[in-house]
């Protein structure tokens, strides 16, 4: 059983020598317990914060343990009626070949109309993130503007196409031609903004005139900068992520001033403490995604070998949509 485990924490941007991979054996499993091989796991940016000893919304990852995080596989064996041999399981049983863990612990999932890999994205926890910070915090109504950052990724895809569906104008913005391209023509935003094209203030008001009235951010820094200024009276903010600081990088924010004069809503939240919206979120996700009316892209990487450099890679936006790494 091949895991990967935190050796030492970052200074500054992850490295591949912060972990370490280890060969343990295949775990035995006792009473309520289920054995799960991974198909899949899943790299978040989250992930980069736990590795931190920091006090932050989560505690932080301990040294010397299998890196945690969201999986998705096969049940192998069960000591728990409700799963069988066979199942298709997600759970959280982190960057490693096998795992065991309480069957209460594991969501089993259909794979005939959306694959497995998607119970991690698009149908997953990046897709309920999108849907509990679109329908609780921003709640746009149809013809409003709404703007997104990390537009092209697991979380921002997902956002900009239920607002598309509520009705309203969609404006992403991503790193690069081809990340912004791909948002307007796969996944259906109005105009996607390239924040490294140098022009971002012009650029985002070039696709909304008349400025913003939900921003879905995801990114800090000098993109919710720029948007801070261009935010419409009674505007909401959904704060989702800040990973242009993940790794300790500076985040000025000149014009905080925005949220006095326009009355805005800014508001944070983490998907994990709003577990009553998940049923009601996975259903409509898996339908649009059964159905073919949310696209979704994903980055896999082969191996568990490669999941250090996948993670490094997802923190600099080398992947685009879901980071996942195939183990099976
Ligand atoms: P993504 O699939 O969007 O991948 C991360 C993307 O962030 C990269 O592809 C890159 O895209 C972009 N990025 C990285 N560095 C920068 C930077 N310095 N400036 C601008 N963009 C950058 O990841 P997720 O969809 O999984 O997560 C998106 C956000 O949502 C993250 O901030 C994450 O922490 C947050 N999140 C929050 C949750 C919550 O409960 N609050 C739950 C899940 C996610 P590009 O090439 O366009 O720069």
């Amino acid at each position: 059983n091949k895991q990967w485990l935190l050796d030492n924490r970052p200074k500054g941007q992850p490295s591949p020598s912060n972990f370490r991979l280890v060969e343990a054996p295949v775990p035995e499993i006792g009473p309520g317990e289920v054995l799960v091989r991974n198909h899949y796991f899943s790299l978040d940016p989250y992930m980069r914060g736990r590795m931190d000893d920091a006090k932050s919304y989560s505690a932080p990852q301990p040294l010397g343990q299998v890196m945690l995080g969201g999986s998705a596989g096969e049940v192998l064996a069960s000591q728990d009626p409700a799963f069988s041999v066979g199942d298709k399981v997600v759970g959280s049983l982190g960057w490693q070949q096998y795992g065991k863990c309480k069957g209460a612990l594991l969501r089993k999932v259909d794979t005939t109309r959306v694959p497995l890999s998607a119970w991690l994205g698009a149908v997953g926890m990046p897709g309920v993130t999108a849907w509990v910070g679109l329908n609780t915090i921003i709640a746009p109504k149809a013809a409003e503007t709404v703007v997104v950052s990390a537009a092209s990724g697991a979380v921002g895809s997902v956002v900009g196409q239920l607002a598309k569906l509520k009705g309203c104008r969609v404006v992403g913005v991503a790193g690069g031609p081809e990340k912004c391209r791909a948002v307007v023509e796969e996944f259906g935003f109005d105009a996607c903004v390239d924040y490294k094209a140098g022009n971002l203030s012009a650029d985002l008001k070039a696709a909304a005139p008349d400025g913003f009235d939900g921003n879905f951010e995801n990114v800090g820094g000098v993109v919710l900068d720029t948007i801070l200024s261009q935010m419409n009276a009674f505007g909401r903010i959904a704060v989702c992520g800040l990973i242009s600081g993940y790794s300790g990088e500076p985040m000025p924010v000149n014009n905080f001033r925005s949220v006095l004069v326009n009355r805005l809503k800014v508001e944070g939240f983490i998907v994990s403490e709003h577990m009553q919206h998940w049923p009601a979120a996975l259903a409509e996700l898996a339908e649009l995604v059964g159905s073919g009316r949310l696209k979704y892209r994903e980055t896999i990487a082969e191996g568990i070998e490669a999941a250090p450099e996948a993670f490094i890679g997802l923190l600099k936006g080398r992947n685009f949509g879901k980071q996942l790494v195939r183990v099976a």
